[in-house]
């Protein structure tokens, strides 16, 4: 058995700040985990140090989502043309539409001096891995699947059709997410507050001590390739 297990008291304590202050940073995790609180908080909250790699999609806006600003919202035939002409660093398809990462939406990011963070999905993550973009790689994870399907109808903005579909994508995420070296952290996102503590302590701006996860005594798989280091005794 290659798989480690470990508690998540020892996951939130593990690898202490990961990369540079210089290094894009990729969020993964499932649909409704919480990524994308997680980051806009970062974002609102240091604006000066973090950008957003602003993503293009060919699905349609929600109600509140701003073009240019959440997405580039796209036209199918369009982004095909795109990411021929090689404009995309990745793409995915994701719950039936494209997502990809333009590498001049990287870049504007880069030149405004400030780190970058991606929200894609696994595929994405690992053809980022592939290339040449030397960035680190953050899964956030539901402690339980249950909860999961949960936070994704409390937030009301897919259609039941759409929930199954993200519910049946999460399945294969998550399983994706313990690929050994795809990602160098996992975050467990059992309560909002909590988890962004740890991640704002993984990359290396915490100012807090009290990020202890609120339910320590959950088991969780991790890659093999996970270094623990315990620090809590
Ligand atoms: P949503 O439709 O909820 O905004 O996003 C659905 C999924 O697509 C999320 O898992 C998100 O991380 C992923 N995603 C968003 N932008 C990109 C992208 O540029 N590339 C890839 N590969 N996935 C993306």
């Amino acid at each position: 058995d290659q798989k480690m297990k470990c508690d998540t008291e020892v996951v939130a304590w593990s690898k202490g700040v990961i990369g540079n202050s210089e290094q894009p940073v990729v969020i993964s995790g499932p649909s409704g985990v919480g990524k994308g609180t997680l980051i806009n908080k970062l974002m609102k909250d240091f604006p000066t140090m973090f950008g957003f790699s602003v993503s293009h999609t060919t699905r349609l806006a929600r109600e509140k989502e701003i073009n240019g600003e959440h997405y580039h919202f796209t036209k199918r035939s369009v982004m095909e043309e795109e990411i021929k002409s090689g404009r995309f660093l990745e793409f995915a398809a994701v719950h039936g539409n494209l997502y990809g990462t333009s590498i001049e939406s990287v870049d504007v990011v880069a030149d405004a001096g400030k780190r970058c963070i991606l929200d894609i999905d696994v595929q994405g993550a690992r053809s980022v891995r592939a290339s040449s973009l030397e960035a680190v790689f953050i899964f956030v994870r539901p402690p339980s699947f249950e909860e999961l399907e949960n936070r994704l109808r409390a937030r009301g903005t897919e259609t039941e059709e759409q929930i199954q579909k993200r519910l049946r994508n999460a399945k294969a995420e998550l399983e994706q997410g313990k690929s050994p070296g795809l990602f160098d952290h996992i975050l467990v996102n059992d309560d909002l507050e909590a988890c962004y503590e740890r991640l704002k302590n993984l990359l290396g701006i915490s100012e807090s001590k009290n990020f202890a996860p609120k339910t320590p005594s959950k088991v969780f798989d991790l890659p093999v390739d996970f270094t623990l280091t315990k620090v809590s005794e």
